[in-house]
């Protein structure tokens, strides 16, 4: 197994209490070795019956590099996609992320968003630090984005392929696993940033949770990967 910048990563199993020593030891070493986590949230094509739409793409590309030292956001990347399968949103869709057409008429197709992101990463000098991407479940990375792929053919990038499911950690730190963002919110007694459904929205909120979960001296290690 890989991490994010391509290194060997072992993935502990504690049973005996030696194992468990060295399972803590190996969390603090991976909690030290993400210098940033990029907090991540697709918005992507849908209506009101989940799963009419097939492939769902991806509408609105947002990411958050958040330092780990103070847990303070330091750059931002965010665009609009024009989908190209069902170019047209549905009213649906529109009153759930409040993404208008207009937004994604004159925006770029993913193949090239995915370039301006890559070229974000080398602007941040994110290629030669240790980050890991924070998602709020696993869907963005485990489900839409590799099915999207699929479908244009594209590779999925080495970064995108294990990624940090930021309701674990939060279940690991506070013995609650959160149904979803707004109960994260609720939970921590933060306070709800813009719109629910919105993705750069979300990711400020996620960021937030990232903050949190920081200052209690979470442990940040990757959750969830894809099988190739
Ligand atoms: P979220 O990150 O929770 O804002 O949702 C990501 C994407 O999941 C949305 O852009 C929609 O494509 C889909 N989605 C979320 N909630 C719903 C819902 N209630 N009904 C249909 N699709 C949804
Ligand atoms: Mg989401
Ligand atoms: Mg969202």
């Amino acid at each position: 197994m890989y991490n994010s910048v391509g290194k060997w990563l072992v993935i502990p199993s504690a049973r005996t209490a030696s194992r468990q020593f060295s399972l803590s030891n190996r969390c603090n070493e991976s909690r030290q070795r993400f210098e940033r986590l990029l907090v991540l949230d697709f918005e992507a094509t849908c209506d009101s019956q989940r799963g009419t739409i097939r492939p769902q793409e991806i509408i609105e590309f947002p990411v958050l590099n958040v330092e780990t030292n103070g847990f303070e956001t330091v750059g931002t990347f965010h665009r609009y996609v024009k989908p190209q399968v069902h170019p047209t949103l549905t009213p649906f869709c529109t009153s759930l992320t409040g993404i208008i057409q207009d937004m994604v008429e004159d925006a770029a197709p993913l193949k090239e968003v995915m370039e301006d992101f890559h070229k974000w990463l080398l602007s941040q000098h994110l290629l030669n630090k240790e980050f890991a991407v924070v998602t709020c479940g696993d869907w963005d990375l485990k489900e839409l984005l590799p099915r999207q792929f699929l479908h244009t053919g594209q590779v999925v990038p080495a970064y995108f392929k294990s990624w940090i499911n930021i309701k674990m950690i939060f279940a690991e730190s506070t013995g609650v696993y959160p149904r979803n963002l707004p109960h994260m919110l609720s939970h921590a007694k933060l306070v709800h940033f813009g719109r629910l459904h919105s993705g750069i929205d979300d990711c400020h909120n996620i960021a937030a949770v990232v903050r949190f979960l920081g200052r209690r001296s979470s442990q940040w290690r990757l959750t969830s990967f894809l099988e190739d």
